[in-house]
Formats: C-alpha cells, sequence, structure tokens
C-alpha cells in the first residue's frame, strides 16, 4: 500500500482521541470521522510500520452508533471530535478509557475495576453547556467579517454563528460586535501583519445569576467610539459586565495582562449547588439547596461546565464523608471552588495554588461567602505540604488532616506531594483528575502505600470531545 490509496473499512473500534480504529491487509488504521460500526471508503493518508492513517472519503454503510451532527461545521471545526457519535456511546468509551487507564497504568484487576467503578455521569442535555467562549475574529473569502473558531491545528477562523456548545446569547451578542466594527471601521486583527484592532472576544455567563459578561481583547489600548459599541450590548438582557483587555503582543495567548471596564461591574457572579443524585432513577440531581458563590473576572479560572462541576464536585464532597469535625487539605485549589465547597462540612480546610490571582480570588470567594474556616496559601502543593509537615515535627499544634483532596492538572501530581500525603497518613484521600493517565500512575503510587482504591466515578465534563474527568475515594488501609 501507498498514500492515496483507497480501500474499503469496516471501523471496529474508537481509539483515545475519537478517531475510527479499522484494519486492513494486517494493517491498523486509523480514521478520524469514522465511527465504529461504519463501513467507509478511506484513503490512505501516512504509512508507518504495521498501522497508518487515513482519511474518511465516504461513508457506505452507516453505522447504527452514527449520528446526524448537530452543528453543521462539525467536521471542520477541532472542537468536537464526537458529535458523529450517539451520546450514550461516547459515555460508554469514556468510560472505557478510564477503566483501560486504570488497569493498564495502575495494575487494577479487572476484579477490583468491576467492584469499584461507578457509572460515568453524563448530561441529561449535552449541548450549550459551556459558560465560556472565545471567539477569534478574521475575514470569510468575501472579506466579511466573521467570528468562529480555528480549524484544528490552523489559525484559520471558520465562521460559526452559532456553538451549540456555547450559550444562545453568544450570537447575538457578537452580531451587535460586528454591527459596530462595521460602523466605525474597526478591522479585526491579522496575525501575519499584526495590524488591526479586534482579536478575540470573550464571553461568560454565570449559569444560576444569568449575568452576562463581554471582554474584547484588542491589540491597542482603546476602541474607536466605545460608547456605541457600550449601547450595542448593554441592550442585551443580562448584560452585566463589558471591558477591553489589552494585547498587542505577537503572541497565542488570547489574553494581556491589562483590563479596563468599560461599563457595567468588573466581575460576574455565579453560584455552584450542592446536587444528590435520585437513587431512583440513576442520572438525575437534584439541587440540595446548598451553594457557594463565585466572582468571575475575565481572567479567571473557572471550570466551564456549570451544570457538571457541580454533580462532580457534590461526589467529591459525598467521597470525603465529612461530618464537620475534619481538617481538610485541597491542593491545587484554584479559586477555591472545592475548597469553599467542602469548608461547610468541615472543621477547617487548607488550600494550595501556585497563581497568587487564584488565591486572591479564593479569599475574596471566601469572604463573600462569610466563610473563616478556610485558610490560602500560595505555592507549589509538593513545596508547601512538606513544609507543614516538616514546622508539625518541630512544634505542637498543627493539626494533620483527616481528609486530603487534590485536584491536579493533566500532568497530575509531582511525586514529592504524594509522598508527603502518604507520610500524614490522612483516613481518605479524594482525587479529582482530568486526566485518567496519570491518575493511574499516582494512584498505584498511593496503593503500593497504604491505600485502597475504593470508588471510581468518571464525569462527562466535556461532552463530544474525548475528554473525562473522574472522582476517586482511596482510604487508609493500614
Ligand atoms: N480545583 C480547582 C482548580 C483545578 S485546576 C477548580 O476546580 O477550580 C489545577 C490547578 O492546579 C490550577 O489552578 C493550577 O494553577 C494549579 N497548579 C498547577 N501546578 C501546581 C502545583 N505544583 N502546586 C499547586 N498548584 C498547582
Amino acid at each position: 500500500m501507498k498514500k492515496n490509496d483507497t480501500f474499503v473499512v469496516t471501523i471496529e473500534d474508537m481509539g483515545v482521541n475519537g478517531e475510527g480504529i479499522g484494519k486492513y491487509e494486517g494493517m491498523t488504521f486509523f480514521i478520524k470521522d469514522a465511527v465504529v460500526g461504519d463501513e467507509i471508503l478511506a484513503g490512505v493518508t501516512k504509512l508507518k510500520k504495521g498501522y497508518g492513517y487515513a482519511r474518511m472519503i465516504e461513508v457506505l454503510r452507516p453505522s447504527d452508533r452514527r449520528v446526524e451532527p448537530a452543528c453543521a461545521v462539525a467536521r471542520q471545526c477541532g472542537g468536537c471530535q464526537m458529535q458523529t457519535l450517539r451520546y450514550d456511546v461516547q459515555l460508554q468509551l469514556k468510560e472505557r478509557k478510564v477503566r483501560d487507564n486504570l488497569r493498564r497504568i495502575g495494575g487494577f484487576s479487572e476484579e477490583l475495576l468491576q467492584r469499584v467503578m461507578e457509572p460515568v455521569v453524563g448530561m441529561e442535555e449535552p449541548f450549550r453547556y459551556r459558560n465560556k467562549a472565545q471567539f477569534p475574529v478574521g475575514y470569510d473569502k468575501n472579506g466579511e467579517i466573521v467570528f468562529g473558531f480555528y480549524a484544528a491545528r490552523s489559525h484559520r477562523v471558520i465562521p460559526v454563528d452559532d456553538c451549540l456548545l456555547g450559550v444562545e446569547e453568544n450570537g447575538l451578542i457578537l452580531s451587535q460586535i460586528k454591527e459596530y466594527m462595521q460602523q466605525c471601521g474597526v478591522k479585526p486583527y491579522d496575525e501575519v501583519t499584526g495590524k488591526g484592532l479586534l482579536r478575540h472576544v470573550l464571553i461568560r455567563k454565570g449559569f444560576h445569576s444569568g449575568q452576562l459578561m463581554v471582554c474584547l481583547v484588542v491589540n491597542g489600548k482603546e476602541l474607536p467610539q466605545e460608547d456605541v459599541l457600550i449601547e450595542n450590548l448593554q441592550s442585551i438582557e443580562g448584560m452585566h459586565s463589558i471591558s477591553i483587555n489589552i494585547n498587542t503582543a505577537n503572541t497565542n495567548r488570547i489574553l494581556g495582562d491589562e483590563v479596563r471596564l468599560l461599563w457595567g461591574e468588573p466581575c460576574i457572579t455565579d453560584d455552584i449547588c450542592r446536587v444528590q443524585e435520585e437513587k431512583t432513577y440513576s442520572g438525575q440531581f437534584i439541587a440540595t439547596g446548598e451553594k457557594v458563590s463565585f466572582e468571575i473576572s475575565p481572567k479567571s479560572f473557572y471550570q466551564v461546565n456549570p451544570v457538571q462541576t457541580e454533580k462532580l464536585y457534590s461526589l467529591a464532597l459525598e467521597y470525603a464523608g465529612l461530618t464537620g469535625e475534619e481538617i481538610v487539605w485541597d491542593l491545587y485549589c484554584g479559586i477555591g471552588t472545592i475548597s469553599l465547597f467542602l469548608a461547610k462540612a468541615a472543621k477547617h480546610v487548607y488550600g494550595v495554588e501556585i497563581v497568587p490571582e487564584a488565591i486572591a480570588d479564593a479569599r475574596r470567594n471566601a469572604l463573600n461567602n462569610h466563610m473563616d474556616n478556610v485558610t490560602f496559601y500560595v505555592g507549589k502543593a509538593e513545596e508547601v505540604v512538606t513544609a507543614w509537615v516538616e514546622s508539625r515535627e518541630n512544634s505542637e499544634g498543627c493539626t494533620s488532616p483527616d481528609v486530603i483532596v487534590v485536584d491536579p492538572p493533566r500532568k497530575g501530581c509531582d511525586e514529592k506531594c504524594l509522598q508527603t500525603m502518604v507520610q500524614v497518613a490522612p483516613k481518605r484521600i479524594v482525587y479529582v483528575s482530568c486526566d485518567s493517565a496519570t491518575l493511574s500512575r499516582d494512584l498505584k503510587y498511593l496503593v503500593e502505600h497504604g491505600y485502597g482504591l475504593e470508588r471510581v466515578r468518571p464525569v462527562d465534563q466535556f461532552c463530544h470531545s474525548m475528554h473525562v474527568e473522574c472522582v476517586v475515594l482511596l482510604t487508609k488501609t493500614s
């Protein structure tokens, strides 16, 4: 076989990036856009020893697991890898990905996994779930201003009037901005020449509060006739904050350092509510009435799927098994979302996070929620906790944790952090993870050092992509 050869193949499986996998003449092919069960015509794009890559030219016989993508540009846009796959099958795939990693990397037996793995938590309505969108601005081939998304692995803007993962207001906001740009002669920024003014539009919405925030990322200090822009946007229901972010650097980073408020408040507010799974009908989560509120600025980190975040954190809280008496460490705490959520049910929570601005947000959020049983520290988790342990050995009164919660970035926990966790020996460890491979590696370490794997639950935070979050409970065995 050689490049551009075509062949007919039946897709037998799906890979970790949502691509179809099929075999032809003893070779395994990875084929983007193909769905398990499809019979397709494929064209070879790359050959390696024993395997290769191909593109899908035509679906000859569609799989019963294939669905019409809800979004017209699903294939060109890099955002969703699996919109053509039935949602229940997406969830099965994610569950399997977690299970495979736990077995392969974590070394856990199938028998144990059978016992500890709980059903993946999906969304009832897996669209319009994102509370944040960042649209690049450009021109289409007719010279018309367009907002959209970068095509996969490129910086070409694909016009998308309405991304179905985002909120409905996005379309209205963008059309108001476009009208303003046309009226006031504002040009989209061009990455190649460095000319043009408007780079990106950042939109955030508080799902509970209904508040909207618009931040225009500008290649300069100001926009012409800002009053026209404000006029256009402020009439939109829920508009709460309009600002510009100054980014004149030739960089891939979307946001620059400086934000200037044009209208309204500098932040929007949103709540994270505790929810509980209805035991009679699995999959349904009901609000309990308990909540914590958060202030979100254009630059704050905040989970992007608020509906699933509530489920994830509520499960983390359930796994933590708090009675009000516990000392809890929340490592990699960000703006303190989990810390504050846990603090309602704990004696004291100590949060650690490396980004100083996030800790400033966390402290403000603690004040706003009238919580005085949380303390936040800036620093690397592995360094801060080791220092705590060392000082405890020298001084009396510093209490060790009953529960440790960790929510590290994709690369997982630093080994030194795991070592210290094992050394302080909390009764329970709750591990929230966005990467089941590094999760499995870290769990292996913890299990080799006196912890037992009790519960694992995947949560679908990013429907139609292959990403999957997980919450895990470990308890001290000896
Ligand atoms: N629990 C938070 C944030 C989780 S994201 C939430 O749900 O909102 C992971 C966080 O870990 C990020 O905020 C990142 O800045 C932080 N981080 C990365 N490396 C770290 C380290 N070595 N020590 C402490 N925090 C770190």
